[in-house]
């Protein structure tokens, strides 16, 4: 059986052992005779898996009561529409530009403006150098409904190491693509959300963790409305059930491997690796800068397009996929998640260090 080293920044690679246990319960999950595909979502058997999945989160996060945990459906994209829905009070939101999501949020914001009265200030931007760092945030910051951030940008391979944490204004956070790879303080936040397909499973699966007292702030249309599904567990409607499933054995995976400090050492590992060999090639160029780096979206260039491509084809016929730079950056993206093995990592550089000879 062949296994590729996927670098796709998402959907992406999933634990070797979480898919060896699904393809195991595929048809008869725990002696019940069914896929987890085929049962009802108010079975016992289904909400034992789904109070796992909750169990699970808030061991690994150290989440406690007074968080809600809601498994939704829609994307991370519907999270920025729903999230101002949810959270606006005065009118007054606050949002940080750090790249091609945080913009997105932040669009998705523009769109609703009129009809829910807002005034959207962007407070700390680096669009003008091209988002290859992160902005500056202000020192203070007063009278905002809440301040929007994207933690990781996936795209332009940037990462904030510490938040932006101002008294009184609860602090929303796009973690799609670092969530669950290393140790943060829930507190901080008001509300964090996620898409399941880079860190945390499959697609299909969008994962928001709010602090109870930002539930029930407006009249939101039920499908749309946190306080509802609060209230349901997360099963107003069918909720997704097989993501919801493999979620469960993704952080079966991470507390059985030791949690976030174990993960985060790896995570930290495999990203040194890369941007150590990064920094000494004469042939390639990290496109981030060095203080803004992700340690989870490795991006990088020849500076020549024509060769960019060549080495894209060249990793494909060497057992790598997807390794593509998003069209907005140009050149690589070496996506690294939880999943993604270490050999792939050192297997990648060793191939970096032949095509950087040849050429
Ligand atoms: C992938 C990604 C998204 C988009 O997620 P969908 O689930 O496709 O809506 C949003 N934000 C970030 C940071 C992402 O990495």
């Amino acid at each position: 059986m062949k296994r590729t080293f996927n670098l796709s920044a998402g959907p992406a690679m999933l634990p070797t052992s979480v898919l060896e246990r699904a393809q195991k319960e595929m048809l008869d999950y725990d002696g019940t005779g069914m896929s987890v595909m085929e049962m009802s979502h108010r079975s016992s058997y289904f909400d034992d898996i789904i109070q796992d999945a909750e169990k699970n989160l808030r061991e690994l996060l150290n989440i406690n009561d007074n968080y809600k945990i809601l498994f939704l459906q829609g994307g991370a994209s519907q999270a920025f529409y729903t999230l101002v829905m949810n959270l606006k009070q005065s009118g007054k939101v606050a949002y940080i530009d750090s790249g091609n999501f945080a913009k997105k949020a932040l669009e998705a914001a523009e769109e609703l403006k009129d009809d829910y009265g807002l005034e959207i200030d962007v407070v700390a931007s680096s669009k003008e150098d091209g988002y290859k760092s992160l902005p500056n945030y202000p020192d203070t910051l007063e009278g905002y409904d809440y301040l929007h951030i994207c933690s990781n940008n996936t795209i332009e391979g940037t990462q904030f190491k510490e938040f932006p944490i101002y008294k009184g204004i609860p602090l929303v956070c796009d973690m799609s693509s670092d969530i669950l790879s290393r140790p943060f303080n829930i507190n901080d936040f008001g509300m964090i959300y996620a898409g399941a397909q880079k860190n945390l499973g499959i697609a299909g699966l969008t994962l928001v963790i709010i602090r109870e007292d930002l539930l029930g702030l407006n009249d939101v249309p039920k499908m749309f409305d946190y306080k509802v599904f609060s209230d349901k567990n997360s099963m107003y409607n069918t909720p997704s059930t097989y993501p919801i499933y493999i979620h469960k054995l993704v952080t079966d995976w991470l507390l059985e491997i030791g949690g976030l400090e174990e993960i985060y050492k790896r995570n930290k590992e495999k990203a040194r690796i890369l941007y150590d060999y990064l920094d000494e090639s004469t042939l390639f160029v990290p496109t981030a800068d060095k203080d803004s780096r992700s340690l989870m979206n490795v991006t990088f260039s020849t500076g020549n397009d024509e060769l960019d491509k060549e080495f894209v084809a060249y990793t494909k016929e060497n057992g790598f996929e997807n390794i593509k730079g998003h069209r907005s950056v140009g050149g690589m993206r070496a996506s690294i998640y939880n999943a993604f093995p270490i050999e792939g990592v050192e297997a990648l550089v060793q191939l970096m260090k032949k095509f950087e000879e040849e050429n």
